[in-house]
């Protein structure tokens, strides 16, 4: 089945890298700044960060008139490692059965994509998963996700087009504990027509889970579109705000973007980053790491070293 994938989607896998390295000149003076200035604040990684870095660039011309390209890239690099000290989450597979984790997040964000990634990643751990099609708003949205799941052979509770989010979602938990399953993922809708709508389905869908087990911890995982810089982070303080998140994945970092927005993200609302999405197969999830982030940002091909 991995073949299929392969050849429908396989492409090489390349990260935000090198779009910065290949920014900036081999060596850099006073009169360069400003374009350094212009390359990390265009960078996503959110004002304060960017400002940041330039100014212990500047610092750092204060003491030699000239700075290597190597000079500049590392005191970028230990200023990202230091925004994100804290950021790479740990996988709790323990403590509850089933473990709920709920994708919320803006539509084509990738989050029906990364239901099934996930699903894929946890079963290769041995552990038993179950999807819930939550987003019953989008009319692909159910296809998508049952259709992943026959090609992955993988549980999904699905209903019709329009159906009620939370019913599912109570089917789907009810099913996940009949079926002894150890983690159920659920998929939610992206877009209703009034942002308030969609917070409210959500809410729902959470009190169904606090009536169904007061004991239980639910896992909201924002899933952000790495290629859209701000408005990732304006999205992803909407939805903290709303329905209170605690885990970030964001996808799509096998383009040309630099996924900066990541680090704005955890910097304001010190969310962990559990996944990143690096494709579209199944297997291109990876766990989270601050260091293979940060190299992939500055790294000259670009090419993500996996
Ligand atoms: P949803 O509306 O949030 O459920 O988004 P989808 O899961 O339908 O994804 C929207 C589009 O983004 C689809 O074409 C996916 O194949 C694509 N997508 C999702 N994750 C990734 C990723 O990590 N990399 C790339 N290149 N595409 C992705």
């Amino acid at each position: 089945m991995l073949d299929f994938f392969k050849k429908t989607f396989g492409r090489v896998k390349s990260s935000a890298g090198g779009f910065i390295h290949s920014l900036l000149s081999p060596s850099i003076d006073e009169s360069s700044i400003k374009s350094i200035k212009n390359i990390f604040l265009a960078s996503d990684f959110g004002v304060e960060v960017a400002d940041e870095i330039i100014g212990e660039i500047e610092n750092n011309l204060k003491k030699n008139k000239e700075l290597s390209r190597e000079n500049v890239i590392h005191t970028a690099s230990m200023i990202l490692k230091k925004t994100l000290q804290g950021a790479e989450a740990t996988l709790d597979m323990e403590s509850q059965k089933p473990q709920v984790i709920c994708l919320v997040g803006t539509n084509g964000s990738g989050k029906t994509t990364t239901a099934a990634k996930l699903a894929y990643f946890y079963e290769k751990l041995g552990q038993k998963v179950l999807l819930g099609a939550c987003d019953t708003f989008r009319a692909a949205a159910n296809e998508q996700l049952s259709s992943w799941g026959e090609k992955l052979s993988l549980d999904v509770i699905a209903s019709q087009h329009g159906a009620d989010p939370a019913a599912v979602a109570f089917d789907s938990y009810k099913a996940a504990i009949a079926r002894g399953k150890d983690i159920l993922i659920l998929d939610t809708a992206g877009r209703l027509h009034v942002k308030a709508n969609l917070m409210a389905e959500l809410q729902k869908i959470f009190r169904v889970f606090r009536k169904a087990n007061a004991q239980l911890v639910l896992n909201v995982w924002f899933v952000a579109d790495g290629t859209l810089g701000g408005n990732t982070m304006e999205a992803a303080k909407t939805f903290h705000s709303s329905v209170g998140l605690s885990g970030l994945i964001v996808t799509k970092l096998d383009g040309t973007s630099s996924g900066g927005a990541l680090v704005g993200i955890y910097k304001n609302l010190r969310i962990p980053i559990y996944f990143i999405g690096t494709g579209e197969t199944p297997e291109s999830l990876e766990k989270f790491s601050a260091d293979k982030y940060v190299a992939g940002i500055f790294s000259p091909n670009g090419k993500r070293k996996n």
